[in-house]
């Protein structure tokens, strides 16, 4: 029997990823959810977060699959309560709650793991181990997807708050800030907003150093997960969303484990260790996009 842990946000992440990777590990039980009208078969269903808690002395760790907005009160609610909490990414709706979290999760002795699923694919520590000596002479991300494959209906990511196409390259930003030597600084950037949303559904930015990124939530067909670094020593490409690493054009050997295992095995080292990991970095470049960024306004965007 692995350690109790309480899954909150039954929807589409916590389905696709969450409970098959919580299943095949030994180092966990799923035992209890908590959801407004998610359930897991064969799993104890709460509605109400305050009452499992307190019913649930049992349920050391709590994993939050929440959207951004509402998920802070629910960690900073569990932390109160003692336990280990788990965030999907982005880690808050701002920078300054998630530093809130981490104080609060000091203060109480637990553990906090802000997660970012797309650093822990299979190609990212290869890469990053890669280009650790290398002379990098440019960088670029290319991030386009369809949003009504990813989320369909999903009106909270164009609402304030739900980052728009930055949710996906948030997970593009969680790679590049993991492999590249040196720390990125943002100089331009230009957001497309929807006529009729809040968020951008397209963006263009421009580092320091010569790296640059494109997100698009608009691609229909094939899905670019792409980064590629310019060095000295040759094109190093991160493909797929992190699952695909080429040297010149030549595959190399990446890790095995999946993403969402391999972030389960890190919260239960946590644990295990008394520790947090809380990286913020992919979150300020976001941050820094929206605030240095040039606002354009394209047309209107219904699921
Ligand atoms: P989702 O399906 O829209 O939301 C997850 C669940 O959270 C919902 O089913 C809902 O469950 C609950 N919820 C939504 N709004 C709530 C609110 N205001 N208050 C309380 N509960 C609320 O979203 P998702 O796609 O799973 O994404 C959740 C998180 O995972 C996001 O941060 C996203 O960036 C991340 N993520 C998503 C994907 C993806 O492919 N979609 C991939 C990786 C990571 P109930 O109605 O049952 O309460």
């Amino acid at each position: 029997m692995g350690t109790n842990i309480c899954l909150v946000g039954i929807g589409k992440i916590a389905v696709d990823q969450h409970v098959p990777a919580i299943n095949v590990s030994d180092d966990w039980t799923l035992a209890a959810t908590v959801s407004r009208a998610g359930t897991v078969d064969g799993v104890p269903s709460y509605t109400d977060f305050d009452q499992m808690l307190a019913d649930r002395p049992d349920i050391p760790v709590i994993s939050l699959c929440l959207p951004p907005v509402p998920r802070f009160d629910f960690a900073a609610k569990a932390i109160a309560a003692s336990r280990h909490v788990m965030l999907e990414k982005p880690p808050g709706a701002t920078l300054a709650e998630v530093h809130a979290l981490q104080q609060m999760a000091a203060d109480k002795g637990v553990s906090l793991f802000a997660t970012w699923h797309s650093r822990a694919a299979k190609a990212v520590q290869p890469a990053k181990a890669w280009l650790a000596d290398k002379t990098i002479t440019s960088a670029h991300i290319n991030w386009k997807e369809d949003v009504r494959k990813w989320h369909p209906g999903q009106d909270w990511v164009f609402e304030a708050g739900g980052m728009g196409v930055f949710d996906p390259g948030i997970n593009a930003l969680s790679i590049i800030t993991e492999i590249l030597p040196f720390e990125m600084r943002l100089k331009h950037a230009t957001l497309e907003f929807p006529s009729n949303r809040d968020t951008p559904i397209a963006a263009k930015m421009q580092w320091a150093d010569k790296v640059s990124g494109e997100f698009d939530w608009r691609q229909t067909g094939p899905q670019s997960w792409d980064i590629t670094v310019e060095t000295t020593a040759g094109t190093a490409e991160i493909k797929d969303g992190g699952t695909r690493f080429l040297i010149d054009g030549t595959e190399q050997d990446t890790g095995e484990i999946g993403e969402y295992p391999a972030l389960y095995a890190q919260m239960n080292n946590l644990v295990k260790s008394n520790a947090s990991d809380v990286d913020l970095r992919p979150m300020v470049h976001v941050a820094d996009a929206f605030t240095l960024g040039k606002r354009t306004v394209t047309d209107a965007f219904e699921f």
